[in-house]
């Protein structure tokens, strides 16, 4: 009923990609999300880096999707800043259009139950 590529092309925006959903025991759909892009810009200097430092998960706020309820699991890369003079040595990825920094709530452009019911009228 739930596949990676209902997920992948009617929810998240570009740059993220699905990389499994899974349903737990508890019928909660859970999404692994990563950022696509091979490489990131400095926040600070602009600059595209491409060495990563580390990862690390984000867990926004759960969404629900047709009563069931659907737990989000975004993986972050933290990259070197290639920029020798930049301030900061290490940045981590943004996903403006998915989660603002610092925020647990996802975008409202981010809209989970219509998504949902386009794409199982499109299944039929
Ligand atoms: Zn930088």
């Amino acid at each position: 009923m739930f596949s990676e590529s209902m997920f992948s092309e009617v929810l998240f925006p570009l740059g993220i990609q699905v990389d499994e959903v899974q349903v737990d025991e508890e019928e909660r759909i859970v999404v692994y999300l990563s950022g696509s892009e091979p490489t990131a810009c400095c926040p600070y200097c602009r600059v595209q880096a491409k060495r990563i430092n580390s990862r690390y998960r984000r867990h926004p706020a759960d969404l629900s999707c047709l009563g069931y309820e659907v737990s989000l699991r975004l993986l972050v890369r933290r990259f070197f800043c290639a920029n020798l003079n930049c301030p900061y040595a290490t940045f981590a990825e943004q996903f403006p259009a998915l989660l603002p920094s610092r925020s647990r709530r996802t975008s409202p452009e981010v809209e989970m139950p219509a998504a949902c019911v386009d794409w199982m009228a499109e299944q039929g």
